[in-house]
């Protein structure tokens, strides 16, 4: 394969890989950042189908089971599935931020150990981050490890861990140090999810799917070596690792955008008016996301922008087909997946209002909001 080439003549071979794969039935079709249950066998196979072809982790290191290429050749490869709705990988939570953290704060043990496996699908990762008492407040996180002798003493509990049912391994931040202030006694870890004292229990959500989990934590015993960059270091690793995750939008979302304001133009010459209406304010604000995506797609500024915008469009046209379909919108499977679905999107990785305080507070320069305990949101 000639992987070493241009940009161009890379992106022939990614549609030619993608294609054959389609055709052979080998490729996943697209499901988003959330590995849904029903896809969970197919996307399983289609990640050790890319591995086991030299086609997996475009960017990361040949060392690694990588292909090494620039990420400039990750960003054809996510548009080349964009083109052909084709899952790009596995899961966000392994291939992007479990991987980009591990390639960027991992010992070289923690990369041996995990990058390859990851890549091979050998390990499905989970994220446990949030908490019942801490999702947008993530800094008032209050799991607690407690380093006593080789082990890390882990207690506590997750909430909304997507996947964990499936998990072999999980990003987690927990509190190494109570008496730090709030974001400097906390420390990340890679938790091997089959360790004794760990109990999953899938939540079932109104799509009828269990896409994420509660996790409870009793006295388990997480070797020393779980430790993911410096104890009580595990603040600004996630910080980077929450950047990775809202900034997935870019222009592979482009053009699954642009497919998506596509179909509302046809649709749109067979309604009502007030719909119609409703149509042309949406395809104007999709139309400003794409141009502003094509301009500045890789200006880490435009995260929290793409990801806002995005997500309340995605909402908004959920509940414009709904409209459209009327009560066969409850019957019409995808149509009623979107609908139920889309709500939950404009919460994961950080709520609609939490975007805009970062917006205001970050990009546009505007006072910070009052805090109560000092905590930036997460
Ligand atoms: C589909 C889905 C998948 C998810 N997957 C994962 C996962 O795999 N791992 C993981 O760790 N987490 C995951 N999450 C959790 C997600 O990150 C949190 O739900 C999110 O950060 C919001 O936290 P919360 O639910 O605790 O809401 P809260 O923080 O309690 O917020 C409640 C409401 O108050 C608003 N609010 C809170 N603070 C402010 C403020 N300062 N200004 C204005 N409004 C505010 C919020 O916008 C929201 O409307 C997932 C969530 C969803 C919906």
């Amino acid at each position: 394969m000639g992987k070493d080439g241009t940009l161009e003549a890379f992106r022939i071979e990614c549609a030619h890989f993608i294609s054959v794969a389609k055709e052979s039935g080998e490729a996943c079709p697209a499901y988003g950042a959330i590995l849904p249950p029903v896809f969970h066998q197919d996307a399983m196979r289609w990640q050790r189908y890319c591995y086991d072809s030299g086609w997996a982790g475009v960017h990361w290191p040949t060392d690694h089971g990588g292909m090494g290429l620039s990420k400039d050749h990750s960003v054809v490869w996510h548009e080349e599935c964009a083109k052909a709705e084709i899952a790009p990988y596995l899961n966000l939570q392994g291939l992007v931020l479990a991987g980009e953290a591990i390639m960027r704060c991992g010992t070289p043990e923690q990369k041996k150990v995990f990058l390859r496996p990851t890549l091979k699908n050998e390990i499905l990762w989970c994220q446990l981050f949030s908490e019942p008492g801490a999702g947008s407040d993530l800094a008032g996180l209050q799991s607690s490890a407690i380093l006593d002798g080789d082990y890390f003493v882990l207690n506590g509990q997750k909430v909304w861990s997507s996947n964990a049912q499936f998990a072999q391994f999980g990003i987690l931040m927990a509190r190494t140090d109570f008496q730090a202030s709030k974001h400097k006694g906390i420390s990340f870890f890679l938790l091997d999810m089959n360790l004794p004292g760990i109990e999953v229990r899938p939540l079932k959500q109104m799509t009828g799917d269990h896409e994420f989990c509660e996790v409870f934590f009793d006295d388990v015993l997480m070797p020393k070596n779980a430790l993911l960059g410096d104890l009580h270091g595990g603040w600004s690793v996630a910080m980077t690792v929450l950047e990775d995750e809202r900034s997935g939008a870019g222009s592979a979302d482009v053009i699954s955008l642009s497919r998506r304001l596509q179909s509302m133009t046809s649709n749109a010459k067979e309604t009502d008016s007030l719909t119609r209406q409703s149509l042309t304010s949406l395809l104007s604000r999709g139309r400003s996301l794409q141009s502003l995506l094509e301009g500045r797609g890789s200006d880490p500024m435009m995260a929290p922008i793409a990801k806002l915008l995005n997500t309340e469009i995605g909402y908004d046209e959920a509940q414009i087909e709904s409209r459209i379909l009327g009560p066969l919108s409850m019957l019409n499977s995808d149509a009623t997946d979107r609908l139920l679905y889309s709500p939950g999107m404009r919460i994961a990785g950080g709520s609609s209002e939490i975007q805009r305080n970062i917006i205001g507070e970050r990009i546009l320069g505007l006072p910070r909001e009052p805090q109560i305990s000092n905590s930036p949101e997460a």
